[in-house]
């Protein structure tokens, strides 16, 4: 008789976004007319740049021809967008990446989720509090968690490492022995950065504790004050206990195409075993990675002309970031974030919940946003609103926020 992972039955009621997704629906329903703004799910809203959708076509032609058709793409990925990846977004910043410890993936999700697959279920999590869920229901379904706390709003067996106003969303080391200290900084939902020094400390805990850091920067790109590491391998010793995945997803809009990568380091070795070694014999290896085309795509945001395309598109959703923050502060609101990545976190009024909020907004200024819990008990007080809508949506939401 088949059994199932009961592991699954341990994540409370639907993912985040589906519970979004209903709520408006139902609001929608219930108001026909309503004009909703949703500034609410991370989905990019800009088309895709010219010179990446020219490489698109460039390639589809090349797969109907006999001489230039590709089939499965190579394990690790191609070498002429792992190339570009070594060169122009680690060796460009001093990093010693090479590109044989680049895996191109079909986006940073699937990365996020299976990587914690490579390692054993007794190893203990510390995850930030609050951040993108796929993390900790990974772990959840892969039974390296305890049961979930209603009351707590957490998962027995987890280190939640906080982030507050009070640290400047950066969170402390483990007080206890964590083995995978999982860290994603651009951070969403908070926006936040960590610094240079902050982060060695996390490299250091590391290495002295013979962890492995996940280091997820989906949000590099986003990064614009100088002081900011764009990646851990920037800190010492990072090769030797750092993993860290990245996504063209926010980058160059390739949500609906999927393109990602993960670095994991020749020099990392656990228990006397390469990690890359393990992470090269995943499963779906072959099906799970990113299609030619898509590879090609992905090479063009690398070209002159795409990444200036690119930057702009990046700055247009931050000029967005700008009118959400300057609005949220007009309408007398503590916000953070926006400076360095798309999302902005704003502190709602005492005495309401976040799901309380997202009720509020909808119905008196039909501004969908996410509820701060959803993103762990730290997030509890507080709101995100995301920088990906249109240039007029944004102003339009910002508008119908500050007549609330
Ligand atoms: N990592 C973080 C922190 C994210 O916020 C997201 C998407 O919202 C992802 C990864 C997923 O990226 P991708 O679209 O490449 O799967």
């Amino acid at each position: 008789m088949a059994t199932i992972n009961k592991n699954y039955l341990k994540l409370p009621g639907s993912y985040l976004f589906s519970g979004i997704a209903k709520s408006v629906h139902e609001y929608e329903t219930s108001h026909p007319d309503a004009d909703v703004i949703r500034l609410g799910i991370g989905d990019v809203t800009q088309p895709i740049a010219s010179a990446v959708i020219r490489a698109l076509h460039a390639a589809v032609d090349e797969m109907g021809q006999a001489d230039t058709f590709h089939g499965y793409a190579p394990d690790l990925g191609y070498s002429f967008l792992r190339d570009a990846i070594a060169r122009e977004d680690y060796q460009a910043r001093g990093c010693d990446i090479a590109a044989d410890e680049i895996f191109v993936s079909d986006g940073a999700k699937s990365d996020c989720g299976n990587l914690q697959e490579i390692f054993g279920t007794d190893n203990r999590i510390a995850v930030c509090d609050p951040v993108y869920p796929v993390y900790v229901d990974a772990n959840v379904m892969a039974g390296r968690t305890g049961e979930y706390d209603r009351v707590e709003q957490r998962f027995q067996g987890v280190t939640y490492m906080s982030c507050t106003e009070d640290n400047g969303f950066a969170p402390e080391l483990p007080e206890e022995q964590a083995d995978l200290i999982y860290l994603c900084f651009p951070n969403n939902p908070t926006g936040a950065v960590i610094k240079k020094d902050q982060l060695q400390r996390f490299v250091d805990y590391a290495r002295e504790h013979g962890s492995v850091i996940l280091y997820d920067a989906a949000y590099e790109a986003y990064i614009s004050e100088d002081d900011v590491p764009h990646s851990i391998y920037e800190c010492e010793g990072a090769q030797e206990c750092a993993i860290e995945s990245r996504s063209f997803s926010k980058t160059a809009g390739f949500t609906g195409l999927r393109l990602g990568y993960t670095v994991v380091p020749k020099k990392l070795v656990i228990e006397g075993t390469s990690l890359r070694d393990l992470w090269a014999r995943r499963h779906g290896t072959k099906f799970n990675g990113a299609p030619y085309i898509v590879q090609k795509a992905g090479e063009a945001v690398y070209s002159d002309e795409g990444r200036a395309q690119v930057r702009e598109q990046i700055a247009y959703y931050m000029e967005n970031a700008r009118i959400i923050r300057e609005g949220l502060a007009d309408a007398g609101y503590t916000a953070y974030g926006g400076v360095n990545a798309p999302y902005i976190w704003l502190r709602i009024p005492e005495g309401m919940t976040s799901w309380g909020f997202f009720d509020m907004l909808l119905d008196k200024a039909r501004v969908v946003g996410t509820p701060g819990v959803g993103f762990g008990p730290h997030g509890e007080g507080y709101f995100r609103l995301t920088a990906f809508g249109s240039r007029e949506n944004t102003i339009r939401a910002m508008e119908r926020i500050r007549k609330i």
